[in-house]
């Protein structure tokens, strides 16, 4: 599995073209945990030499999201390493240098072919029902008609692309560490562009060169490269380079199982809720870093002893190789996504931790969060929350700065009118007044004595008061609300209610 000569140097290397994708995040989940598994090390490499797709802002709102989750990385932008520049724009000279190299060494060849000859040559492939792809003029021309098409192409002001000189008969049987011994026909892969007309490298040529530069031992990327693989592992031969070891891990599905997650399109299940694709929208939508960074693990990766809730600690100490990772892609079990939150705010966080955390989305929603309030009413919510921003609509009411007042349709209870609320409201009065001390444990003696007075069900008797006191039919518990909120303004928010049934 690891070769014991060469240090375990796995790599994640998005392009930035704005925040993380879930499935990015799963990836560097993975080969972080492998890394860290070996203690060795993790670098992030930024693969941004697609300049059509580049946006200045999206790097930092990248590297925003993995701290997020807590991915660390060895090497790589503001932490730099021995093997940098890591990002691919500033590492041009290299590119440029070794597929010259490849050229003088006969591995590569120029080719002046203009974007629209390609299209040609893919139309009259097309009417003639082979693939389209190259046709290797370039490769086979001979010196006279090549110093022509060079010609040409100088006076149109193009410059040539440079293309890997494939070879056209045979078979490579790629070393996979998830799928075992990939076989692809030589002749079935075209010739690459390494590097293309404008000095910038293509994926294929960037890849391998950073990857050896870089000192990668393990190259996890997605199954979407697998097609790649053998253009990627001639490369490697053509170098002379030691090839590093691959896996080419499967993707995260919609979660209908079909196609891969799009943030343009995202899924939506049978309620109407939207699938969160974007690392920020998770940050946004009050998701707990541990418990996405569980969830994305376990997706394809089987932690072992049917186990589903685990730390990234846990995983770490068992992600030593590839055989837990199931190949066939993997649906995202969007039902579960609320539920392994939900847990991890109710097991796995302190009711101070959970006040801090929720100061946030308070605060975002204009609410004036006291913390003193917010460390009492957090452990009000721990268990009945989903993500954080649900305290909004749960808990918000204590920090408004103004009370809202119900209503009245919702002061009413189930089998009961204003009339029998009314009464229920106003026997309610000299109880507040009396309860003494003013705690939740005797406010509920109180009432449900009460209750059972006025020939009420706990439901209707608490039901009305949390309404009165809250503002609202769903909230944290009736006496405990009512114990934060204090005597007086209990008893102030219930005459009001009173008034409102009158
Ligand atoms: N930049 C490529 C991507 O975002 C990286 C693939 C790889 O890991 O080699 O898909």
């Amino acid at each position: 599995m690891t070769d014991a000569n060469r240090p375990v140097r796995t790599r994640f290397a998005p392009s930035p073209t704005g925040s993380l994708h879930i499935g990015g995040l799963r990836m560097a989940l993975w080969a972080w945990l492998f890394a860290r598994h070996h203690g060795g090390q993790f670098i992030l490499r930024i693969e941004d030499t697609d300049q059509k797709r580049y946006d200045p802002n999206a790097l930092q709102t990248l590297l925003e999201a993995l701290r997020w989750v807590g991915v660390d990385w060895d090497e790589g932008p503001e932490v730099g390493g021995p093997y940098g520049p890591y990002v691919q724009s500033e590492r041009l000279a290299l590119y440029q240098e070794w597929a010259k190299w490849l050229v003088d060494n006969d591995h590569a060849y120029y080719c002046y072919c203009s974007s629209e000859r390609l299209e040609q040559v893919n139309k009259e492939k097309q009417a003639a029902g082979i693939p389209p792809g190259y046709n290797r003029r370039c490769r086979y021309a001979s010196p006279d008609e090549l110093a022509a098409l060079k010609a040409e192409a100088e006076a149109d002001g193009r410059s040539p692309v440079i293309r890997l000189k494939m070879p056209r008969e045979g078979k490579t049987l790629f070393p996979d560490l998830v799928r075992g011994e990939v076989e692809f026909e030589n002749e079935s892969i075209q010739d690459a562009v390494l590097l293309k007309g404008d000095g910038f490298p293509t994926y294929h040529l960037a890849v391998v060169v950073d990857d050896h530069f870089m000192r990668i031992s393990h190259v996890m990327r997605g199954i979407e490269w697998l097609p790649s693989a053998p253009l990627h592992m001639q490369l490697w031969k053509a170098f002379g380079w030691e090839m590093p070891q691959y896996a080419h891990l499967p993707v995260m599905l919609n979660p209908n199982g079909k196609g891969k997650i799009s943030k343009r399109k995202p899924p939506v299940d049978a309620k109407g809720n939207v699938l969160p694709v974007m690392v920020h929208d998770y940050i946004k939508g009050g998701y707990l870093a541990p418990a996405l960074a569980n969830l994305l693990v376990g997706i394809g990766w089987n932690f072992g002893d049917e186990v589903e809730v685990f730390s990234m600690d846990e995983a770490r100490e068992r992600f030593n190789d590839f055989s837990r990772i199931n190949p066939s892609n993997s649906a995202f079990p969007m039902e579960k996504l609320e539920w392994i939150n939900g847990l991890y705010i109710r097991e796995k966080m302190t009711p101070d931790a959970l006040a801090d955390a929720l100061r946030a989305p308070l605060e975002a929603a204009g609410l004036n969060v006291d913390m003193e309030t917010l460390r009492k009413v957090a452990p009000l919510v721990q268990t009945r929350i989903k993500t954080l921003n649900d305290v909004v609509d749960m808990a918000g009411f204590f920090f408004k700065p103004e009370f809202t007042p119900p209503p009245v349709e919702k002061l009413i209870q189930k089998k009961m009118d204003a009339a029998s609320t009314k009464r229920a409201l106003e026997a309610c009065i000299p109880v507040i007044e009396a309860v003494d001390p003013f705690t939740a444990d005797k406010l509920l003696g109180a009432f449900t004595e009460l209750g059972q007075e006025l020939g009420l069900n706990n439901s209707q008797m608490f039901g009305v008061l949390r309404v009165a006191v809250s503002g609202q039919a769903i909230s944290t518990p009736t006496f405990e609300t009512m114990e934060i909120v204090g005597r007086e303004e209990t008893l102030r928010r219930v005459r009001l209610a009173i008034g409102l049934v009158s």
